[in-house]
């Protein structure tokens, strides 16, 4: 087991994998920019090396510096958390070349899966559906045709390279086909300095439904159910459930026995997360992410299991500690993503929190670096906090999570609290009968806008 492992994050994400190492016995070392010099997760770490100025690429994306920080301070091992370097290749080989653990999987594995197109090609060779589309990059307009002839219309025209959702063009008939792959060739370039893109078909109201995996990096792999992330705002998550209210036991065992014998073949080591879009009893893979995801505490919820225990595990040759017979999954659990934000127009709502006060109880967790005083710098990502709750079944846990967010003040900001209040007490989210375009719509409706 390691002695020390720095993280290399910040926020509640940060404090998570903290809580985990203290868990285990392992020192904790934070690397934090000047802006952070009052977080929690500093102030709780063992140690802390402030590793820069406010800006992401001159601290929390300074490999040499978080490099030199862990030579410094002896650490063993690094977490990424999620965003930041957490999909970095070059970052898992620097610090392999170094001798400290990346506690994620293998370079070789982050750049496959980084890679949409090589992904893509990587999953439906491991036996993972996909959606309908080009074999790989389109080069021409005559390609583009032919390709979207083939699958229908409409089609969606999507970077390789991409991610935030952006990059992405929708061509409805082949008159649309020329310009979308125009623009999102220009796109792509600009965003992402590669404008290598492919077609797919394009889904009209599919669910977001992802799969938690796990590889032991010996040919092991299991999974850990799914999460539906179908409510969401500009390709951005809001609200995760776990289970999905859309699948039945059968399904997940299906989806979950495939995704999992894939990484088993894959070799693959550690966290991840397989999505698909999910339509008519039918799953399309759209991509991989190598990391921990934000909403992993429903997944922990519904099984029990502390995920970062286990990548801890995993990075250090302990192995993973269940089997996929020992993996059960108990009750519903619903995560909110409380951001600083206004909950209207989604603009971020920097500056300092008065008072700060969580909800408990039963099955209520919250996720979060900030507290009465704390002052929300305004470089960074609005996430200030996750509300996860969890219950018998999906009804008990709607219940509880009106109640709870009754309870949550947030008060000095702006925080989209105010669009969970108003989500739990509608219809179609008590039913579970939603879709990836339903926030949007509901949003676009004149009394919620
Ligand atoms: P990114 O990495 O940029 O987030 P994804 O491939 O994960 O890109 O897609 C993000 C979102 O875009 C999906 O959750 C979905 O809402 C939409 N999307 C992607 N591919 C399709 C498709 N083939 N049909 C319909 N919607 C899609």
């Amino acid at each position: 087991m390691f002695q020390k492992i720095l993280i290399a994050n910040r926020g509640e994400i940060a404090l998570r994998v903290l809580r985990a190492c203290k868990e285990l016995g392992i020192q904790t070392v934070v690397v934090h920019s000047t802006a952070d010099a009052d977080a929690m997760h500093v102030r709780l770490a063992d140690e802390s090396v402030c590793i820069g100025p406010p800006p992401s690429r001159d601290s929390y994306l300074n490999i040499h510096q978080i490099v030199a920080a862990c030579e410094i301070t002896g650490a063993d091992a690094v977490h990424p958390g999620y965003g930041f370097l957490s999909e970095n290749a070059k970052f898992a080989d620097i610090l392999a070349a170094h001798n400290i653990t990346f506690i994620g999987p293998s370079g070789d594995h982050i750049r496959v899966m980084g890679d949409k197109i090589e992904a893509k090609r990587t999953a439906k060779r491991l036996g993972i559906p996909v959606v309908p589309g080009s074999d790989g990059a389109i080069n021409d307009d005559r390609e583009a045709k032919r390709v979207a002839a083939e699958i229908g219309y409409p089609v969606i025209i999507k970077a390789s390279a991409g991610g935030g959702g952006r990059g992405m063009k929708v061509a409805r008939t082949e008159a649309d086909l020329e310009v979308a792959l125009q623009t999102a060739k220009s796109e792509a370039g600009a965003a992402f300095g590669d404008d290598a893109v492919y077609i797919e078909k394009y889904l009209e109201k599919p669910r977001h439904i992802e799969v938690q995996v796990f590889g032991d990096g010996a040919g092991r792999g299991v999974h850990f159910g799914e999460r539906d992330c179908s409510l969401q705002r500009r390709h951005q998550k809001v609200w995760e459930e776990a289970n999905s209210p859309a699948l039945n036991a059968e399904e997940r065992a299906r989806i979950g026995g495939i995704c999992a014998s894939a990484i088993a073949d894959l070799g693959y080591s550690g966290a991840g997360t397989i999505e698909f879009l999910y339509e008519n009893g039918e799953f399309y893979f759209i991509e991989m992410n190598t990391r921990l995801q934000v909403e992993h505490p429903v997944t922990e919820a519904i099984t029990g299991i502390d995920l970062v225990h286990e990548q801890i595990r995993v990075a250090s040759g302990g192995g993973l500690s269940v089997r996929q017979e020992d993996i059960k999954f108990t009750g519903h659990a619903i995560e909110c993503r409380i951001n600083a934000e206004d909950p209207r127009t989604f603009t971020p709502s920097p500056g300092t929190i008065t008072h700060f006060h969580t909800p408990g109880g039963l099955g209520i967790r919250v996720d979060s670096g900030v507290y009465s005083g704390y002052k929300i710098p305004p470089y960074y990502d609005s996430l200030i906090g996750k509300l996860i709750v969890h219950g018998r079944n999906r009804v008990e846990c709607m219940m509880r999570l009106r109640r709870a967010l009754d309870e949550f003040v947030v008060d000095g900001i702006k925080t989209t609290l105010p669009l969970f209040r108003d989500l739990v007490g509608n219809p179609d989210i008590a039913n579970g009968d939603y879709d990836i375009h339903w926030l949007e719509k509901y949003l676009a409706e004149e009394d919620h806008a």
